[in-house]
């Protein structure tokens, strides 16, 4: 069965290029692939036995990918306070060891794959524990939600709390077998993310091993990077034979064209000239960043260095799930920076945040070719949203960058009614 969509579609299609068709209509196979999209009339003679379904006066966006997040501090979000490693200590370690229990595991990945459903993110990149078990329910509950998902086990083989330490081998020994049963599975809905915490947790051996796998299975790495000042000078201090941070993962192998750099805030020059160099990508976490008081990176500098760039929540480093708020946090951050530091020309407006949290997101994943627009040939993950539910006096607006601004800065619970993943409704708001 073919069904053609018919809403207000808008997507990006370059870091300012925000595309619209009106009265639009988006083609999707029974397997979940977009076939074409285009002006509804003209889809709707070219194939007339095609299922209608009228979506009207909603808009239909290309589905959020949340590039970095932790799934077990969840239900730790917004506990203020304290700057990240104390933070670590004081609510995340606790949390994250009751993980070794399979029921708090599974009940919390259902939780954790609904909501992101519900806020409207298609892909998210996932870290779980240290704990096997947990990580194996966390895709069984991806894969019956729906979503697309790209989940690691954490490895810590040293300076984590007695209950969170691995030996290095059991923790890529655990890896690889996820790996074999999960990288690619779901029709590639599903794939590993090598999740070795950060360098300050991680020995030399267990960084390398971590390479390694990487390279044998193709499978992604996720980790983070000069987050903190204290963590600078901790990682300096393990590590006086590397140049800095960065030189630390690319020493052990670690840096590579499926490496996933959590924050990224306080680069110097030469760790940049690295990033660039292995093809590897940043995350920026601007709530995050602010919520532990880490700083503020300059996402319009290193974007106009050509550094691949997407977004992550870093649920519970940053106290919201919701992509909208994180697109919000990117701009309104960039506007400080020009603000408080004077620097030129730094804002980022909604249709650049837009991009990063949607086809700049896939181009770091390198599944540009597959999601993050709405292109035939792509995979149908598509959200339908109602732009009403942003403006206080529910009108509705026509003007797309008028739209974009209200459902980013003012995102509403309420507004995202369905959520698709391969062109399967995971998610309905209840009526
Ligand atoms: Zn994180």
């Amino acid at each position: 069965m073919i069904t053609l969509y018919r809403a207000h579609l808008l997507w990006s299609d370059s870091p300012t290029g925000l595309r619209e068709v009106k009265d639009g209509g988006l083609l999707v196979a029974d397997d979940g692939v977009i076939i074409a999209r285009g002006v509804f009339d003209e889809l709707a003679v070219l194939h007339s036995s095609a299922v209608i379904r009228d979506l009207r006066p909603h808009w239909i966006l290309p589905g959020l990918i949340d590039l970095h997040v932790h799934l077990p501090q969840y239900e730790s979000v917004a506990m203020d306070g304290l700057e990240l490693l104390p933070w670590l200590e004081a609510y995340i370690f606790p949390a994250e060891a009751r993980f070794a229990d399979a029921a708090v595991a599974q009940r919390a990945a259902r939780r954790f794959f609904g909501d992101l459903l519900s806020l409207g993110t298609t892909t998210a990149v996932v870290y779980s524990t240290i704990h096997q078990e947990a990580t194996d329910l966390a895709f069984q509950e991806a894969e019956s939600c729906g979503i697309r998902a790209a989940i690691g086990k954490v490895m810590m083989d040293r300076n984590a709390p007695e209950s969170l330490r691995e030996d290095t081998e059991t923790s890529l020994k655990q890896s690889e077998e996820l790996i074999q049963r999960w990288h690619g599975k779901a029709h590639g809905r599903l794939s590993y993310a090598l999740a070795p915490r950060f360098a300050p947790m991680c020995s030399p051996e267990l960084m390398r091993g971590v390479g390694q796998l990487s390279e044998k299975h193709e499978a992604y790495i996720q980790t983070h990077l000069s987050e903190n000042v204290e963590e600078l000078a901790w990682v300096q201090n393990l590590f006086p034979d590397c140049a800095n941070y960065a030189d630390v993962y690319r020493r052990h192998g670690m840096l590579n064209r499926r490496t996933l750099l959590g924050h990224g805030i306080h680069l110097d020059d030469s760790e940049r000239a690295m990033i660039l160099d292995a093809g590897a990508s940043i995350v920026h976490c601007p709530s995050s960043n602010a919520f532990l008081q880490s700083g503020v990176m300059p996402l319009r500098r290193w974007l106009e260095e050509g550094l691949s760039i997407g977004l992550g929540t870093d649920v519970a480093g940053g106290p919201s799930l919701s992509m909208w708020d994180e697109m919000a946090m990117a701009c309104t951050v960039s506007k400080l920076r020009f603000a408080l530091l004077g620097e030129a020309n730094a804002t980022v407006n909604p249709a650049e945040a837009f991009h990063l949290a949607t086809l700049g997101a896939a181009k770091a994943l390198s599944q540009s070719h597959r999601i993050g627009s709405l292109e035939g040939g792509m995979d149908a993950d598509f959200i339908v949203v109602d732009p009403r539910r942003t403006d206080p006096a529910e009108r509705l607006e026509d003007a797309a960058d008028r739209v974009l601004s209200r459902l980013i800065y003012r995102a509403d619970p309420r507004m995202v009614k369905a959520t698709f993943v391969r062109g399967n409704q995971c998610f309905v708001q209840a009526s």
